[in-house]
C-alpha cells in the first residue's frame, strides 16, 4: 500500500506554500483572474491594465485590451500569451493567481526593471539555493545544540538542581516556547527532547549524504512546476530509491523538490520553508508514530499554535522550523504574516 503521495503538494501544506514572504508589488489582485478564475471585476481591470503596461517584446497584448473588468477571450488569451512568453507552455494555464508567479512577473516587467524578483533559471536557482542551504544547515545545528543544552536541565530535579532557576529558565526558554517541554510530565521531558533531537539529527544526516546536495542526493528542481515553494514525501528519509508517479512524472520519495516560488522568498522564509519540509521528510512514514504533520501554522504565539497540545507540537512541521529559526536568529522570521 502506497502512503498518500506528496505531503506538501496537496491539502493543508498548501497553506505553507502560500508565499507570505513575498512582498507584493504595485499590481495586486484579491482573487484569481483568467481561465477558470474567479474574475472579480476590479481584479480583471487590474490585470487588463497591467498587461497593457507590459513593455513591447515582453508579452504585451497585440491589441490593447479594453479595461472593462470583463474577462473575455481576448483577456484570457493575453494572459496566456504573457505566460508562454515568460514561462513556456508548461507554465501557461491562462490564469493569474494572487501571490503566484504570473503576478510576480507582471510586477517585475511593468516596473521598468527596478525590481528583479523574477523566476530565475534552474542554474541560478541552484546557486542561490546552495548558498541558502548552508545557512539552513547552520540553523539546524543551532536547534540541535539548543536541545542538547536543555537535556541536563530536564534530568535534574527542579529543587536540588545545581542549575540556578534563572539558568534553567534560560536554557529551556526556546524549547519551551516552541515545544512546551515543561507541559509534559517531568519523566517524559527527556524523551520529548530526544525525539525532537532525533529529527534534527536526521536533517543533518540528509546534508551529509555522499554525492552532494543535488540530484539523487537530496534536493531537486520541481519538474512539475507546482505553484509551491517546495514539497516532499512524509518519511522520505526512509524511502531511499523508491519512486512515486505523479501526473505521469516519476518523483523520488527520497528527495525534496524545490519549486519556482522559492525564488520569490526572502532569506528568512527560505530557511523556514526548507526546515519545514525537512521535518516532514525526516519524521516517520505517513501513519507511523513519528510522522510529522501540519497541525497548525504560525509563530508559536499565534492562536492556532497556542491551541495545540504539547504532544502535537512535537509532531508539527512548523514547530521544527520555528524553533530552529529562533535558536539561530533569536527573532521571528521577517515579512511573514503570522
Ligand atoms: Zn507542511
Amino acid at each position: 500500500m502506497a502512503e498518500p503521495p506528496v505531503l506538501c503538494v496537496d491539502g493543508v501544506c498548501r497553506q505553507l506554500q502560500h508565499p507570505t514572504g513575498f512582498s507584493p508589488g504595485t499590481i495586486e489582485i484579491v482573487k484569481s483572474v483568467g481561465i477558470k478564475g474567479v474574475n472579480q471585476n476590479p481584479d480583471v481591470r487590474t490585470i487588463q491594465q497591467a498587461l497593457n503596461d507590459v513593455p513591447p517584446g515582453q508579452g504585451r497584448p497585440n491589441v490593447t485590451l479594453k479595461v472593462d473588468g470583463i474577462c473575455g477571450p481576448h483577456t484570457k488569451d493575453s494572459i496566456q500569451s504573457f505566460q508562454v512568453k515568460h514561462f513556456g507552455w508548461k507554465g501557461a494555464d491562462g490564469r493569474v493567481d494572487p501571490y503566484y508567479k504570473t503576478i510576480a512577473k507582471l510586477n517585475e516587467v511593468t516596473s521598468g526593471g527596478g525590481r528583479t524578483v523574477g523566476i530565475g533559471s534552474d542554474q541560478n536557482r541552484i546557486q542561490r539555493v546552495t548558498a541558502m542551504l548552508n545557512e539552513t544547515l547552520s540553523t539546524i545545528r543551532s536547534a540541535r545544540a539548543n536541545l542538547l543544552g536543555a537535556l541536563p536541565v530536564v534530568d535534574s530535579p527542579e529543587t536540588s538542581s545545581p542549575i540556578s532557576a534563572f539558568g534553567r529558565a534560560e536554557l529551556m526558554r526556546k524549547a519551551n516556547a516552541h515545544f512546551r517541554i515543561d507541559d509534559h510530565p517531568s519523566p517524559k521531558r527527556r524523551g520529548t527532547i530526544e525525539q525532537a533531537t532525533r529529527i534534527y539529527d536526521r536533517m543533518l544526516d540528509v546534508f551529509a549524504r555522499p554525492g552532494g546536495l543535488w540530484g539523487p542526493a537530496i534536493f531537486e528542481i520541481d519538474p512539475l512546476h507546482q505553484p509551491s515553494i517546495a514539497y516532499t514525501f512524509g518519511g522520505g528519509y526512509f524511502s531511499g530509491g523508491r519512486f512515486e508517479t505523479i501526473r505521469g512524472t516519476q518523483l523520488r520519495r527520497d528527495s525534496i523538490y524545490l519549486c519556482d516560488l522559492l525564488d520569490l522568498q526572502g532569506n528568512d522564509w527560505f530557511v523556514i520553508s526548507i526546515v519545514h519540509e525537512l521535518s516532514h521528510f525526516c519524521g516517520g512514514l505517513t501513519g507511523s508514530a513519528e510522522h510529522i504533520r501540519d497541525h497548525a501554522y504560525g509563530w508559536y504565539d499565534a492562536p492556532k499554535m497556542k491551541a495545540l497540545k504539547a504532544s502535537q507540537l512535537l509532531f508539527n512541521a512548523t514547530s521544527y522550523s520555528n524553533f530552529a529559526f529562533d535558536t539561530k536568529f533569536s527573532r521571528r522570521p521577517a515579512r511573514v504574516n503570522f
